[in-house]
Formats: C-alpha cells, sequence, structure tokens
C-alpha cells in the first residue's frame, strides 16, 4: 500500500549540518556549471547551434548552462515524437505510471540539495526558497501520482436492473508545457507530471532564464524509467516555438504558468480551431495575481507586520501570491507601518549563496528595469518609507520597498510588478477594507490579520480570491494541503496540488451495457 502522502519537511538550515551538506551541494554545483544542454525528443539528444545562455541573476558573468533552442522544424519532430508515444503510453495502467513518479520522487528527495543548490544558482533563490521548490516539486509528484491511483476508481454511477453503467477518465493527447521562472523546478515539474501520470505525453517548454534545472529533472525521469517520447524536451522562444504550439493542430491542451499577458495570448490562439483539427484545446492558465494583507483593527500587529513583510519580499516578491498591497486599518496604520518598516530595515539583501541572506536578486535586466520603473512611479503616488534603491551592475539586486499612503486606485495598488516593492493603504474600516481587496482585475491569494470573528467570516464569503488566509501571510501554498489557483485574471482557477487538478488533464467517458 501507498503510504499517505504527507507534504515534504523543509530544511533547518540553523542546523549546521544540514549548512554543511547544502554548501557541499552548492560546491558541487559550481563543479557543473558551463555545460551544454541538448533538446531531448523520443530520447534523442538534438544539439542545435543557436542556444540561450542560463547566467546567474547574483552575478551575471557566471554562465550556469549553454541550452539548445528549438526552432519549428523540432517542435514539429516533438509533437510527432509526443503523438507517437501517446498511443502506448495511454495504455499504460495508472498504478505503473504512478510508480515512476514514486520512484522519481525518491530520487529527487536523495538529491534534493544538489536540486535546490541548481535553484541558488541559476534564479538567485535563498536557500530556504530553494529548499521548499524542491520541496515542492517532491510533493506534487508523490501527491499526483497518489491521486492518480484513486482516478482510477472513476466516478459511481446509477445503473437500473439490466444495466450496468460506468463513468471513466481517460487521457486527452498531447499538452504543450510552459512553466515560469519563480518556481522553475515545482511548478515546471508540477505541471508536467500531471500531465504525464493521467496518459498524456507532453512538450516542455521551460522558462528562458531557469532552463538548466528544469534539464537535469528530465535527465532524473528519464532515470526514473519514464519511456521515450512521453516527456520531450524542447527549450525555445515563445515567439517562434510557443506561438507555433498553442495552434498546432495536433495539440490537445496547453498548461501554461507566467504573466497575464502571455496567458490571454495562449488562451486566445489556443482558442481558434485550426484546419485539420478535431476537438477543442483545453487551457489551464495560471496567471498574475496583485494580493492584499488586510489588517483589522483589532489584529496581532507583530504578526501583521511580518505577515505583510514576508509576503511583499520572500523570493524578491517574484510569486503570483506575494503580498504586494497591504491594507491597514487607519486606528492602527501607524504602528504597523512603523513595525513593517523596521522589520524591513533587518532584511539582509545579497548573494543567496550565504545561507543568511533573506533576499536574492530579481531574474534578470527586463525584470530589474521593470520594477525600477514602478519605484519611479510610487515616488510620485505615495511615500518612500524604506528602499528604493537598484543595483544592477554586477547581479539584478533591488532593495526591499515600502510605499506608504498609497491610494486605493494608484497604479501600485492595481498592477502586477513582480518585485520586492508593496504599498502600503490606508482603510477607514472593514467594509473599506473589503472595497480595496477586490478592486484589481485578480484574484488569487489574499490575507486577513484579524481576531473578530464576524470579519473573518465575512472576509471567507466575500473576499474574492482563490487562496484566502486568515492571521497569517499569503504565500506558500502547500501542495494537498492548500490547492493553489485563481479568479478573474489570475487564471482559471486550475487548483495546483489539489484533488481536481488532474482530471483537467483527462476526459470522463461513460460506457453502458445490457446485459
Ligand atoms: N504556490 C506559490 C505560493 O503559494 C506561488 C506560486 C506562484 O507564484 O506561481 O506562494
Amino acid at each position: 500500500m501507498v503510504r499517505t502522502y504527507q507534504h515534504e519537511p523543509f530544511t533547518n538550515f540553523k542546523d549546521e549540518k544540514n549548512q554543511e551538506l547544502f554548501q557541499e551541494a552548492l560546491s558541487y554545483v559550481n563543479t557543473q556549471l558551463g555545460k551544454t544542454y541538448p533538446l531531448i525528443i523520443n530520447g534523442e539528444r538534438i544539439e542545435t547551434d543557436e542556444k540561450t545562455t542560463s547566467i546567474n541573476p547574483s552575478n551575471k558573468k557566471e554562465v550556469i548552462g549553454y541550452v539548445s533552442l528549438a526552432n519549428q522544424e523540432l517542435a514539429e519532430k516533438a509533437m510527432n515524437a509526443a503523438l507517437e508515444a501517446f498511443v502506448d503510453w495511454k495504455k499504460w495502467k495508472a498504478e505503473d505510471r504512478a510508480n515512476i513518479l514514486f520512484r522519481a520522487a525518491a530520487m529527487l528527495r536523495r538529491r534534493k540539495h544538489e536540486f535546490s543548490a541548481y535553484l541558488v544558482k541559476e534564479a538567485g533563490k535563498p536557500w530556504n526558497e530553494a529548499d521548499a521548490d524542491t520541496a515542492e516539486a517532491i510533493d506534487f509528484i508523490e501527491y499526483y501520482g497518489r491521486q492518480m491511483l484513486e482516478l482510477t476508481k472513476g466516478q459511481p454511477v446509477n445503473s437500473r436492473p439490466g444495466e450496468y453503467n460506468q463513468y471513466n477518465y481517460v487521457p486527452l493527447g498531447v499538452g504543450v508545457i510552459i512553466s515560469p521562472f519563480n518556481f522553475p523546478l515545482a511548478i515546471m515539474a508540477g505541471t508536467a507530471i500531471a500531465a504525464i501520470v493521467t496518459g498524456n505525453t507532453i512538450l516542455l517548454k521551460p522558462a528562458d532564464a531557469t532552463p538548466v534545472v528544469a534539464a537535469k529533472f528530465v535527465e532524473l525521469m528519464e532515470e526514473a524509467g519514464l519511456p521515450k517520447g512521453v516527456l520531450n524536451f524542447i527549450p525555445g522562444k515563445g515567439s517562434i516555438i510557443g506561438d507555433y504550439l498553442v495552434e498546432h493542430p495536433k495539440t490537445r491542451f496547453v498548461s501554461f504558468t507566467g504573466s497575464r499577458e502571455v496567458g490571454c495570448r495562449i488562451y486566445e490562439r489556443a482558442a481558434k480551431v485550426q484546419s485539420g483539427q478535431i476537438w477543442l484545446k483545453r487551457v489551464i492558465a495560471e496567471m498574475g495575481g496583485k494580493d492584499t494583507v488586510l489588517v483589522d483593527r483589532d489584529a496581532d500587529l507583530e504578526l501583521a507586520a511580518s505577515s505583510i513583510v514576508y509576503s511583499a519580499f520572500g523570493f524578491s516578491g517574484q510569486k503570483c501570491s506575494a503580498g504586494s498591497r497591504a491594507v491597514i486599518h487607519e486606528d492602527v496604520y501607524d504602528e504597523v507601518v512603523e513595525k513593517v518598516v523596521s522589520l524591513t530595515k533587518t532584511l539582509k539583501v545579497g548573494n543567496p549563496e550565504s545561507v543568511d541572506t533573506y533576499m536574492g536578486p530579481v531574474i534578470h535586466q527586463a525584470s530589474f528595469d521593470k520594477i525600477m520603473k514602478y519605484i519611479e512611479i510610487g515616488r510620485t503616488e505615495g511615500d518612500l518609507l524604506v528602499g528604493g534603491e537598484g543595483d544592477s551592475s554586477n547581479g539584478f539586486f533591488v532593495q526591499p520597498t515600502v510605499f506608504g499612503n498609497i491610494h486605493q486606485d494608484a497604479r501600485l495598488m492595481k498592477e502586477e510588478i513582480f518585485g520586492p516593492v508593496v504599498a502600503v493603504c490606508k482603510a477607514r474600516d472593514f467594509d473599506h477594507m473589503l472595497e480595496i481587496a477586490n478592486n484589481t482585475d485578480y484574484g488569487l491569494t489574499g490575507a486577513v490579520l484579524s481576531n473578530t470573528r464576524a470579519n473573518i467570516e465575512r472576509a471567507r464569503e466575500e473576499f474574492h480570491v482563490g487562496n484566502l488566509y486568515f492571521n497569517r501571510g499569503c504565500t506558500g501554498a502547500i501542495v494537498g494541503y492548500q490547492p493553489f489557483g485563481g479568479f478573474n485574471m489570475s487564471g482559471t482557477d486550475s487548483k495546483a496540488g489539489g484533488p481536481d487538478y488532474l482530471l483537467l488533464h483527462m476526459q470522463a467517458k461513460t460506457t453502458s451495457e445490457m446485459f
């Protein structure tokens, strides 16, 4: 019997032994830098002339790896490989597919720090964030393996005398998986694995900035016994192979995590039925957020301040779940803001390779430039209370930045920045707090710090987000515990790590037999 699912524990880096082990992993990964990584199509390694150079965002000069890029011809080759592999893979018993996952999870657990060290180097994640990313990848694999075993039981339906009805789920076909840089292991692996374990075959296009950790994961899946052609690894430019594959008549579904702009583009292009296409494509989209931490007048103010700070600045605010706005009751506004500012000043910003760094860089120059532009906008929209500086000379570092007295309709309150910037806004009462909480196009996460039961229950009903947290921060959903996904422009509310996620990759079939 498969052991009951429990999430992977986080590593305690206060323990010196763990520090040593992690340092060893970093040293090992340092010996692996600068390698080249091919495409993998039907198990075949294909090196292309055109390559992307993956760099360390803390130190632009350091190359993590050179990764081959697919063109349309190779994307077509990958599509054909996936179509061919689907014929056999869809017939595999769910249990056999799940067993590959369980083996992969065990292998990843054994190499946990190594993968986390790649995340430190390639994504600029501090140790604890990297560790959480790897733990979440393990969780997705373990959880979806178990979910698949459950799904094979089908759903009960009624039968009349002399009749036998069954209701079962079957795979869809070839899926295109487009994954983000901010959880380059967890979301990449989670979206890929969900599609695979349900009997589909995939084309995996990892984020441009973080292809090496994805390549390492694909190697691991091969070692775990995944048959060739099931997972085809095709890094490439969105404009060249992204659109091509989204529009491809043989693409059955697209699973995308990334920006709202790209998500909407995919949704629109996937909707158009192409010549030779005999189905309506499915799109699973996880897009942006403009997430709010609400602080009620009777909240624990220390907890409120730390919830605001850690939700805003974890992984430099590069999470769609990041608490990029705080709305504080006017009675406690000054006190909370003071605590937020002093806590923010204690955060150590720097190279994430050092154990005591709280916040590393942002991912690349374009992201740095965008964040700095928003900091300029912030200066005109409110009071800069702390931070505001950036330095991209060696790596892409932005100081954690807090703006106070921001109007509820200001750009800083409405637009996703995806960086370490939090806008703080004052509210008259709880009605006003909820009004502001719901005033964006998004609806991903939110937090309410309150000790008034009636307000908590009201927020449960009226705060329109996919993941709502009480008396804690708004990031860090755990697979199988807090299924994750949002409303409105945050995406298709596909709850990753939840009990109905796998169904999005399948279609239900009814059979009815007369005896
Ligand atoms: N699942 C993550 C969290 O709860 C966020 C994922 C994302 O940013 O895409 O913080």
